[in-house]
């Protein structure tokens, strides 16, 4: 029988800003403990329940109360889907899958004593712990940005939700004549094509509605890092004299009271609506637990397990590990990196041995309007010399050219994801 404790502090609760359910059982142990239900965290708790039989019990912590996607989140940018489009409810884990959820933010982890402290108050023990945080924003990189994001002036929207709704709200109350700029960070960050269908998102919206206006790209690297000929084409073909790309563009400060992004080689550029993505490293939980081993940035892991290098029966999936090559930080990965860890470690609870050829697949689709779509896809295999996940020679490939097709075929990935994550 398992101990459980119960918290009840209705003021501790709001001071915290966490939901409105004043009351929450937590367990005092699970087997395995799960931090994070997004693309990562949410496939993974699932998929130990599944593998297991239904047998390892499974707790996975997540502070929101339903799953917000960011693929397809530029759409609401867009206007041609709203935030409740892109949401779904995290009940099914529960009801078919038998996880238990807790509505919290984890807060410390003990890794010598196996267990994970909520902010609310409890300690939930572990035989195995998963821990999928995606990314947090590196704010103080960009002089300024820090106040210019807390005050909402200057939003990035790089984790969907009550952003996205924020900066579609600034993008519908700029007159039109007006310039929206998007700042993209160096490489390596969350989604490597997510900035340029943002900026076709944008054109898009203002094409129909204020066709005087601008969309500024201000990219910090070389050239476009995705897909890269065929944003070019969108750009130059559906938004022509509205998008302008500039790269190399590092931005490296925010004068918030004239609206204006420095940069560290380039004039100064002013704008009605400015978007700044910073760069970013691995969630703040697995920073502060000493994980973040590359760079002090990115958590590295053992790919055949998704296991910690710096810290035992602790794996890390998702947007937070040290990517191997060519690998993009997307949800589709951290989908199969959930897959991959939640075998490896239903192998490792049960005495066998994990799979040593693991195989993903990926495919990220990026909207250039309303209805067309581009893609590119890969098929990265575990390499036991290089110890690594190496991309298939031949597999995968990039679209010819935009087309409204793999627009359907967009909608029914994001449907199929959604589904084998949460369903
Ligand atoms: C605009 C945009 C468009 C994108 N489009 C695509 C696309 O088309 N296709 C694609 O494959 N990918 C896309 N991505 C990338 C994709 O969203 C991420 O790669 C994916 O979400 C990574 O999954 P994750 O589990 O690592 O992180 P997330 O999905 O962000 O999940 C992390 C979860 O951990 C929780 N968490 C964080 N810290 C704690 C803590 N201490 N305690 C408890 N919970 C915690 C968070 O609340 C969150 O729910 C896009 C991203 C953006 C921003």
């Amino acid at each position: 029988m398992q101990r459980r404790s119960l918290l009840q502090s209705a003021g501790a609760l709001s001071l915290l800003g966490l939901g409105a359910c004043a009351t929450t059982t937590v367990p005092s142990r699970a087997q395995v403990v799960v931090i994070g239900g997004g693309y990562g965290g949410a496939t993974a708790a699932k998929y130990v329940r599944m593998l297991s039989g239904y047998k390892i019990e499974v707790v996975l912590i997540e502070p929101n109360a339903s799953f917000i996607s960011c693929p397809l989140s530029n759409l609401v940018l867009g206007g041609s889907k709203q935030i409740g489009d892109i949401t779904s409810p995290y009940a099914g884990l529960r009801s078919r899958h038998g996880v238990t959820l807790v509505e919290d933010m984890a807060t410390s982890i003990d890794t010598a004593k196996k267990t994970v402290t909520l902010a609310r108050g409890a300690t939930i023990g572990y035989d195995k712990l998963i821990v999928s945080p995606g990314i947090d924003l590196r704010l103080d990189q960009v002089e300024g940005l820090a106040a210019a994001h807390a005050s909402g002036q200057i939003l990035h929207a790089w984790k969907a939700g009550a952003e996205t709704v924020a900066l579609r709200r600034q993008l519908e109350a700029m007159p039109d004549g007006g310039t929206y700029a998007l700042s993209i960070p160096e490489a390596p960050y969350r989604c490597p094509p997510g900035p340029y269908e943002r900026a076709c998102q944008v054109a898009s919206y203002f094409t129909k509605a204020k066709p005087k206006s601008k969309v500024l790209i201000l990219d910090a690297n070389d050239d476009v890092t995705s897909k890269g000929p065929l944003f070019k084409k969108a750009w130059a073909d559906r938004y022509a004299g509205m998008v302008e790309y500039r790269p190399k563009h590092k931005a490296v400060d925010v004068d918030a009271a004239t609206n204006t992004l420095k940069f560290e080689f380039n004039d100064d550029v002013k704008a009605t609506v400015l978007n700044v993505i910073p760069e970013m490293r691995a969630g703040d939980i697995a920073v502060k637990t000493g994980m973040a081993t590359a760079n002090k940035r990115w958590c590295e892991i053992d790919f055949l397990t998704h296991e910690s290098i710096a810290v035992k029966n602790v794996h890390v999936l998702g947007d937070s590990i040290q990517i191997a090559p060519a690998m993009p930080k997307s949800g589709h990965m951290a989908n199969q990196h959930g897959k991959t860890c939640a075998a490896a470690v239903v192998a490792l609870l049960t005495g066998k041995q994990p799979n040593q050829l693991p195989i993903y697949n990926n495919t990220c689709y990026s909207f250039v309007s309303e209805e067309d779509v581009v893609h590119v896809s890969s098929v990265p295999r575990y390499d036991a010399e290089k110890k690594t996940m190496l991309t298939v020679a031949g597999s995968g490939g990039v679209s010819s050219a935009a087309n409204e097709l793999e627009g359907r075929y967009a909608m029914a990935w994001a449907r199929n994801i959604w589904a084998d994550t949460l369903a």
